[in-house]
């Protein structure tokens, strides 16, 4: 067998690799320790796996690959934030990011090479969607950079968000694969209360998350609730309509019982006006939300300038005034293009860790 025939073992569930050792006449426990192995441990070798015998091994050597990712550059920002240039197996590349606050380590991860989506304020839509991160992807990414996080802040990771390239509900299936792995008891132990996935809306997919129970956080970037300006900055959202949306998030709290987190950012002469607060208002009832007034980060796009304070303070003031919890979130990582919405695989102008 050459090994572009063999398996990558990460996509074989704990039963399937167990069945496979058995019809090779193989102790099926073998197989929960090789899992233990890859999930836990994050090896990527079947040769270091120690406790497993040498006739196991050639096994695993003849009809399995580790597919593996490998962060090719790491920069760091002079607010302390880390940004990682990840290669992928295929030489795809894509980008995450670490941030650290008082009390908090987050790991922005990536779901998509490029992103299917096309918000016309974001660096990464300018890049064409390639393709779906695998699972392990997704989880390698948080791997390495909990290692990266222990490395240069001694301390673990504290929190995920699915908020680098990619829309992580257009990649549902291998996004909420990677959450189980993440948050299993066995492998990174994560709890689903510290990972939030953040969407641009896509209310079919919210509804989904519910059902299928998935407990993680939901962060929603709204920026708009007025329709023709909603769809104008992101004109896939002309699919769902804001009223769409809404109920889709109702149906999701009805079940999680969490608050939600809206993310929003006021531009210059887009959503500048009392019109948009009162929308926003408006939006915001029948929900238990808290909103997040996002700093933004210009990319090569004049139409998108950031709105003076005043307006933020404005919205920040009407928001509170009907006892929404509002933030402003400042940006991290903006000297090396890491902050929100500037990923963009535009690496090796700042300094080089890796180097
Ligand atoms: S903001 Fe998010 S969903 Fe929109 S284009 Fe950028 S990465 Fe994609």
């Amino acid at each position: 067998m050459d090994d572009s025939e063999k398996i990558d073992i990460r996509v074989l569930t704990l039963s399937q690799l167990r069945k496979i050792f058995e019809n090779k006449g193989l102790f099926s426990y073998r197989a929960d320790q090789v899992y233990n192995w890859i999930w836990n441990k994050g090896v990527h070798s079947f040769d270091l796996m120690t406790n497993i015998s040498k006739e196991s091994r050639s096994l695993l050597n003849l009809n399995f690959e580790i597919n593996r990712i490998k962060f090719d550059i790491t920069q760091k920002s002079s607010d302390g934030t880390i940004k990682n240039t990840v290669r992928l197996n295929d030489n795809h590349i894509v980008e995450s990011v670490l941030i650290q606050t008082k009390n908090r380590r987050t790991a922005s991860v990536s779901s998509e090479v490029g992103c299917s989506l096309n918000c016309d304020f974001c660096a990464t839509s300018k890049i064409k969607n390639i393709r779906n991160l695998k699972k392990d992807e997704i989880f390698d990414q948080v791997f390495l950079m909990n290692k990266q996080s222990l490395n240069y802040y001694k301390k673990p990771l504290t929190n995920i968000v699915f908020m680098g390239m990619g829309e992580p509900l257009m990649n549902y299936n291998n996004v909420v694969s990677a959450i189980d792995k993440i948050t299993h008891p066995s492998f990174l132990g994560f709890s689903p209360s510290r990972i939030t996935i953040s969407t641009s809306g896509i209310p079919k997919l919210i509804k989904k998350l519910a059902d299928d129970g998935v407990k993680t956080e939901l962060a929603v970037s709204l920026h708009s609730t007025r329709k023709k300006i909603r769809e104008k900055i992101m004109p896939f959202t002309k699919k769902f309509p804001l009223e769409t949306l809404k109920e889709s998030l109702v149906y999701w709290q009805n079940k999680n019982r969490k608050i939600l987190t809206l993310e929003y950012i006021v531009w210059n002469l887009i959503n500048d006006l009392k019109d948009d607060v009162n929308s926003l208002l408006e939006f915001c009832k029948g929900l238990n939300v808290k909103v997040n007034l996002i700093e933004y980060n210009s990319i090569d796009n004049d139409s998108f300038q950031q709105a003076k304070n005043s307006v933020i303070e404005l919205y920040k003031k009407e928001l509170s005034k009907s006892n929404i919890t509002v933030t402003i979130r400042k940006s991290r990582g903006k000297d090396i293009d890491a902050a929100c919405g500037q990923l963009a695989n535009k690496s090796n102008k700042f300094f080089n860790l890796t180097e």
